[in-house]
């Protein structure tokens, strides 16, 4: 068994999935490697002890994910009618508007309410339901913003419950785990996730040939796109805020989709000296998504969530109505007065 904080809630959660006939497996909207790998993973597993599962995730996920095994069985609209006595399994996020348009009515009507995540979210059972006869069982949650990986829950509760891993299975759970720790680069990597990773290469995960269809496939417009995304790339506050943006006429350009985009944060992330990041996608005229890293003091998950957005300390989105261009100054007009905070304070310690 793996050393995991929480092993009480852990533990509910594995007797709260072992407990349920039906399960409804849902994660957030644009889903990634760690949503999707979390959602068949887990999924196989409960289909293999014999229970009912739907996939349901309201976006597609990218091209570099169909290779994941189980694919093939992801819904992307939900069960109609809401299959009775199912349990809503919630991954990846930890707030109904993250699921999407359907969100919000999946928690209403599901008999049992079962999360699983590492974001800094919202406690999902505080108000659900307000009239369960007993909310101790009726819904629970391991939400853990310490774990690298919502993939690394799900199999940690899998070998909770002694149950086998496939190499489907370890194949999932290798890609939400190399997805969400940058392929064990990221701050959020630990011991365990290695331990983890070293588990799944046993059961059957293929470290290179998941790392090649995830990572090394990438469609030459997506290049083409980086490249007059690079253009807009600048730095602000001292060097230390760096932010690049993506319009729809750079899209239609490049002829590419607003997904080819994912990880251009990277490119102003690994600036020396800069401690900030953004990366402003604009898909379509006056909508943006922010992509926020941080790479050490400043808490961008605070900044996001002041935005209707979310996510962890170090990395962390949002989305609002107006234009890259526009974002990009607010963004300096927001984040300025952070960093003088930030300034006064070390100037104080010192
Ligand atoms: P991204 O920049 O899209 O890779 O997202 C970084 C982190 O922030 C991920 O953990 C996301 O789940 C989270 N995040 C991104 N956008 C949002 C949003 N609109 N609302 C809540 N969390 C978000
Ligand atoms: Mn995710
Ligand atoms: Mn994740």
């Amino acid at each position: 068994m793996f050393d995991m904080k929480y092993p009480n809630r852990l533990r509910l959660v594995a007797d709260a999935l072992a407990q349920s006939e039906t399960l409804v497996l849902t994660c957030h909207v644009r889903p990634d490697g760690d949503a999707i790998g979390s959602m068949l993973g887990l999924g196989e597993a409960l289909e293999a002890s014999g229970k009912r599962v739907f996939y349901f995730c309201e976006d597609r996920p990218g091209q570099n994910l169909l290779f994941l095994p189980g694919t093939d069985k992801l819904e992307h609209t939900p069960p109609e009618p809401f299959p009775a006595g199912a349990s809503l399994v919630v991954l990846d996020c930890s707030e109904a508007q993250r699921i999407g348009e359907h969100g919000e009515r999946l928690v209403e009507q599901a008999e049992r309410l079962i999360v699983m995540d590492h974001h800094l979210g919202q406690d999902m059972c505080r108000d659900y339901p307000k009239s369960a006869p007993d909310p101790d069982t009726r819904c629970v949650q391991y939400i853990n913003p310490d774990i690298f990986a919502t993939g690394a829950i799900c199999f940690a509760v899998i070998d909770e419950l002694g149950w086998n891993i496939s190499p489907d299975m370890a194949t999932n759970f290798y890609a939400a785990i190399l997805t969400d720790t940058g392929s064990f680069v990221h701050s959020n990597t630990t011991s365990l996730a290695f331990e983890m990773a070293a588990r799944l290469v046993e059961y059957g995960a293929d470290p290179y040939e998941i790392s090649d269809r995830l990572f090394e496939r990438v469609p030459f417009r997506k290049l083409a796109l980086l490249s007059l995304s690079l253009r807009t790339l600048s730095l602000e506050i001292e060097g230390r805020l760096a932010m690049l943006h993506i319009t729809p006429s750079m899209l239609e350009e490049a002829g590419a989709q607003v997904q080819d985009s994912d990880d251009f944060v990277r490119y102003a992330r690994c600036i020396d000296g800069v401690e900030v990041s953004a990366f402003i996608k604009e898909p379509e005229p006056g909508k943006v998504s922010v992509s926020m890293r941080s790479r050490s003091w400043c808490n961008v998950a605070a900044v996001a969530k002041a935005l209707g957005g979310g996510g962890h300390f170090h990395a962390a989105g949002f989305r609002q109505p107006g234009s890259a261009a526009e974002w990009r100054e607010q963004l300096v007009e927001i984040l300025t007065p952070l960093f003088r905070e930030h300034d006064a304070e070390v100037s104080h310690s010192a």
